[in-house]
């Protein structure tokens, strides 16, 4: 099947590529290594929101219905290819290890705290999106956990998403249980469940990380069997249950 769906893509890319990037032709329900790891160009839709289309359908669904509530569901990061994450990842690494002096695994296991390994993140799928409310004025970072909490200014955000989200298929996937492993408690980042959901599925069953250490990531040379499986038992699979 993939094999199939890669010829027919090859065939068409340089024609798709003139008339619309991001274009996906085939209709094949299975996710490629690819598709998984952010490396293939898939169709995203809406200004500003870049997701696939029954996620994008179901997030105006909510904004909407958020705007009339006074809240601006604003979209900070939704769609984010292998090549951003790996960006992502080489600047943080740098960072960590030759300007903050961390050895190189220390240095990892803090860029875990929060972001992921390039190829396994979840804003690679068009699936997922960090949200905040628009309307507040935000100084510092809005990625912030301590801003969504009382007297924060995402608290209004906040509840509402916990009392509205699931109604349109969004589910927080770093929740604040105490017990959980893995990314930190994120309460800006939402999954449309009805595609994460058999991505997640289709991730666990591909051979990712083989694909992974044969990809030019800064530090790989530290992920070892022992890291990986840790990193895929609690960063990967170690969410809200709803997603899994
Ligand atoms: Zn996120």
């Amino acid at each position: 099947m993939q094999r199939r769906s890669f010829i027919k893509k090859s065939g068409y890319t340089s024609l798709a590529l003139s008339i619309l990037p991001g274009i996906t032709l085939s209709q094949d329900p299975e996710y490629s290594l690819d598709e998984l790891m952010g490396k293939k160009d898939i169709e995203l839709f809406g200004k500003d929101i870049n997701l696939k289309k029954a996620a994008h359908d179901a997030f105006v669904e909510m904004k909407k219905a958020a705007y009339s509530d006074g809240i601006d569901l604003k979209i900070v990061s939704s769609y984010r290819s292998f090549y951003r994450q790996d960006a992502i990842w080489e600047r943080k690494y740098i960072q960590n290890t030759e300007k903050s002096g961390m050895s190189k695994l220390a240095a990892i296991e803090k860029i875990i705290e929060y972001s992921t390994i390039p190829g396994t993140s979840r804003h690679h799928w068009g699936t997922d999106v960090d949200i905040i409310d628009g309307y507040r004025t935000i100084t510092g970072s809005v990625l912030d956990p301590d801003k969504f909490e009382t007297g924060g200014p995402f608290e209004l955000f906040k509840q509402w998403m916990d009392e509205n989200a699931n109604t349109y298929d969004f589910y927080l996937v770093y929740t604040n249980n105490p017990r959980r492993k893995g990314f930190k408690y994120e309460p800006w980042h939402y999954s449309y469940a009805p595609i994460s959901k058999p991505m997640l599925k289709e991730f666990r069953r591909k051979n990712i990380f083989k694909q992974i250490m044969q990809e030019d990531i800064i530090g790989k040379e530290n992920f070892t069997a022992g890291f990986l499986k840790g990193y895929i038992q609690n960063n990967i699979l170690d969410i809200n249950p709803e997603l899994l």
